[in-house]
Order: structure tokens, then sequence, then C-alpha cells
């Protein structure tokens, strides 16, 4: 039975647009946030798109975009307020059109960050960004979060590798701007605008790609090192080594592993027991043989102290397993469950003492414990408090919102951001009202009071409610 809105939308949409919603469109991983029923509609075209958007806007009928549904901060589901539209790309998957010359894709919205890397693949070319997400993540998600991943100190985040978008508006114009051009100065960049918005601003449907040649040669390492400070040294001697050719710089806790011990030991652990190891990863040109790269790297970093042992990768095989051990952190993180969860970033240079005071404060509060692993090459570290062995996480409900105010605040202090990459969605909504620039915010608002005037887009999503 359709309420008088959805009825209304039934009734002007093409037919085969419109189903009831299932389960699948209701849930996100970390299962914070439950959407509610209603319809989903899955266009099959950017005019389509662009008629659902219309009929929305006429219907007053909240639309919430969604992609592969991975997102982390509750930017696909919409659980208070009237029911709202979920628009799902998952019908436009198409590889529109690809340049291998040009190192050029256009793909649509649904098609998974997989794909993509497949057909690039398949033209002798590689899409770089990558995510323990990307059999499921959509590109259009991956845009509207602008997704970061383990390439990002090569490569950037999904924005740098984006040329162009189309994109349908909140009053249902589409905005055709595919464009292949590396340099197009002409006037507001409507597709950045776009990119990060988590769907507050409108739909994107498509967009052009960067690819690159892959490289000639991969030399990937797990190495121990004594502390988050020789990881830091230990980067900046890899990346004077091999300039511009450090491709992944990941921090493991030591924490880290035991968790792997306790929930899943089945993952093979080449450093067991370090305290803190970085798995490092080099893109090398013609004429660099990778074990050549790794052992020179390893001398001198053994040299100077910071790097205590090391595993070199000896096939892609045991490249693969050791990128198996940090893919599977986040999963072993949810098995223990987490007291708080939180994904900064911070300049450089900060992290070791923010690592050591957040680490020291929380030892003050109470018996818990920390895993801090993440993209080091960004200063993204995916800072995780969790009980005490033998304690359950409901046991720290009253000390949460002060475990993760202060943190985040620690975070602040020092320049860093309470959001490196997985975006703001619900869950961050009030941390932005909080912490953000109170003129940034001002112009956010009236970007989006401009674009969207009947607040129809994601409401409630970035700018919170209201
Ligand atoms: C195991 C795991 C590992 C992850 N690792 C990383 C990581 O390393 N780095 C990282 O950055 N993230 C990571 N994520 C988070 C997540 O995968 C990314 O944010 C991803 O970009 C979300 O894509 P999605 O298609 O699933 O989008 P969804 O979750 O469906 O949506 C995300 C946001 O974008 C909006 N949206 C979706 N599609 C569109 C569209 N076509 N147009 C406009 N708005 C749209 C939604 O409304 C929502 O606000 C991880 C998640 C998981 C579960």
């Amino acid at each position: 039975m359709l309420n008088p809105a959805d009825e209304r939308l039934a009734a002007v949409l093409p037919p085969g647009v419109l189903r009831p919603v299932e389960d699948r469109y209701l849930d996100e991983p970390r299962g914070r946030y439950r959407g509610q029923g209603g319809l989903v509609a899955a266009p099959r075209s950017v005019d389509e798109v662009a008629a659902v958007v219309r009929a929305c806007g006429h219907a007053r009928v909240a639309i919430v975009p969604r992609g592969g549904g991975t997102g982390l901060v509750g930017g696909s589901v919409m659980g208070a307020g009237p029911a709202p539209l979920i628009l799902s790309l998952e019908r436009m998957t198409a590889i529109r059109d690809i340049w291998p010359a040009e190192d050029v894709l256009v793909a649509e919205a649904g098609a998974t960050l997989e794909q993509v890397q497949a057909a690039a693949r398949a033209a002798g070319r590689m899409f770089p960004l990558a995510l323990a997400s990307q059999g499921t993540a959509q590109i259009g998600g991956v845009l509207a979060a602008n997704a970061g991943g383990t390439a990002v100190l090569r490569w950037g985040n999904a924005r740098a590798l984006c040329l162009g978008i189309e994109a349908v508006l909140p009053d249902g114009s589409i905005v055709h701007d595919l464009k292949r051009l590396r340099k197009d100065n002409t006037g507001y960049a409507i597709r950045d605008l776009l990119i990060g918005a988590e769907g507050t601003l409108g739909i994107i449907t498509a967009a052009s790609l960067r690819m690159a040649p892959p490289p000639a040669g991969v030399a990937t390492a797990m190495l121990a090192v004594p502390d988050p400070a020789a990881a830091l040294a230990l980067l900046g001697l890899a990346q004077a080594r091999f300039a511009g050719c450090v491709t992944a710089f990941e921090l493991i806790a030591g924490q880290g592993l035991a968790f792997l011990t306790e929930v899943l030991p089945d993952i093979r652990q080449p450093l067991p027991g370090a305290p803190w190891s970085v798995l490092l990863e080099l893109s090398l040109p013609q004429g660099l043989a990778p074990d050549e790269a790794l052992a020179g790297l390893l001398e001198s970093a053994m040299g100077d102290g910071l790097v205590t042992d090391g595993a070199l990768a000896q096939s892609g095989a045991q490249a693969a397993a050791f990128w198996t051990l940090r893919e599977h952190l986040p999963e072993a993180n949810r098995r223990i469950g987490a007291i708080s969860s939180h994904d900064i970033s911070l300049p450089l240079s900060e992290i070791p003492r923010y690592i050591a005071d957040a680490g020291a404060w929380l030892a003050a509060m109470g018996d818990m414990r920390v895993n801090c692993f993440g993209h080091l090459g960004d200063g993204n570290l995916h800072y995780n408090v969790f009980p005490a062995l033998g304690r359950r996480r409901e046991e720290y409900d009253a000390l949460r919102p002060r475990v993760q105010e202060t943190l985040h605040q620690m975070v602040v202090d020092r320049g860093g951001s309470f959001s490196a990459e997985h975006g703001v969605g619900r869950l961050k909504a009030a941390d932005l009202a909080r912490w953000g620039d109170p003129a940034r915010l001002a112009a956010m608002r009236a970007i989006k009071a401009a674009l969207d005037p009947l607040g129809i887009m994601n409401p409630g999503a970035v700018l919170g409610p209201g």
C-alpha cells in the first residue's frame, strides 16, 4: 500500500523504476543506523535519474542516494523523519568509454570500484584507487564520499582521480561535464563540489576517471619498527630514496596483531609480536629490481635503528598475504567490538605525540585497549578504542561520549581532522557543527540552500537536521 506521496511518484515515473524497499537497502556495515521502508528507485539512465529527482521535488519526497552501502558514517541510511525514496545506482554500471592512450575511462556511477579496476586492467592500464570494500563500493559512492584507501600517498584520493562528472542536480537539471581534460580553468568546479558532498547536492551518474600505466615492478615488505616516530623517519627515508614511487605506507600496531591472533588465528603473521610494523609498497620503474630496492632500503634503515626486523615479499602471493593481514584488521576490530572508532588525520610530525598523549589519557581514564593503524603516509590513523580483555563494551557506555569528544578535541587542537576519509554522513554531523570553521559552515549552508532549496537531497547528512 503506497502513501500519497509515493503514489504521486509511481504515477509519473517510467515503469520498472520503482520497487518496494528490501532489507539490503536499509543496512550499513557497522550496524549503527537502520533505514526505513518505502520505495527504491533504480533508474537505468541519467534521464531516468533526472525524472526521479524532478518527481521527488514535486512530491516533496526526500532522496537518499545509495551506492554499495559500504559507507561508515551512515550517509546512505536515513532512519528518522518521513520515509525517503532510496535512489540506487545499481543498474547504471556501464564502462561507457575508454581511451588507454589518454589514460582516461568513463564509468557509470553504479559500477563497482573492482569493475572499474578490471576495465582499466583489460586495457593494459590500472585505476589506482584501492579499498578493502572495492568489490561492493560503487564509483558514485566512492566519489560522493571522496574515498581514500591504501594508495593515496602516490595517487591522491578519489577527487584527484576524477577529471569530469555527469550529475543530476536537485532541480532535476543534468550537468554534462564528462571532460577528459587535465586542464580546464573555466569557473567554479561543480565537479569538486559534488565530490565529497555525500549526496547532499545532487546525484553523480557517471565520471571520467584517470588511469595510469601499471608499474614495471612492485616491491612489498612488512617491517618491524620500534615506535611511530621511527615509522615516520622510515617514511622520509623511503621517499628520499624512491621519490614518487612509495605507493603505500601502512602503520600496524602490535595490538592489531594481537587481535588477529585472538579472533582470526588463520591470518598469517610474518612479524608476530612486533610492537609496531609498517606495510610498505613501492611501485618501481624499469631497471630497478624490487628485491634490490628493498634490500638497500632495509640496510640503511636498520643502520639508522629505524627497522628491527623485516619480511620482504618474494612473490605476488606473499605480497597478497601481507595485504590480507592489513585488510583483516577492520574485521578483527569488528569481532572484538570497539568502544569508539576514530578516522582521524594529523600533520605528520604531530602523530607520535598524539599517539602518546591519547594513549596516556585513555590509560588514566580506565582499563582499555587501543588498536591504532592506518594510512600513516597520508597522516591518517584509524584510532580505535576497545574494552580490556574479558570486559564487555557495554561496561564503557557511560565513558564513550567523553572518549569520543576528548580524542577528537586532541586532534583538532593539533590542526588535524576528525574525519580523514570516511566523510561526515549522519555520524559526524554534530562534530562538524561543533568544530567546523564558522565561515566555511556558513558557505556550505548557503551552497546547500542555493542548489537544494527544497532540502530533498539526503537531508540530515553532513549539515545535520534543520
Ligand atoms: C571493509 C571496509 C573497508 C573500507 N575501507 C575504506 C578505506 O580504506 N578508505 C575509505 O575512504 N573508505 C573506506 N571504507 C568506506 C566506504 O567503502 C567508502 O566510503 C566508499 O566510498 C563508499 O562507497 P559506496 O558505493 O558503498 O557508497 P554508500 O555507502 O552507498 O554511500 C556513501 C555516501 O555517498 C552517497 N552516494 C552514494 N552514491 C552516490 C551517487 N551516485 N551520487 C551521489 N551520492 C551518492 C550516499 O548517499 C552516502 O552519503 C571502507 C568500508 C568498508 C566496509
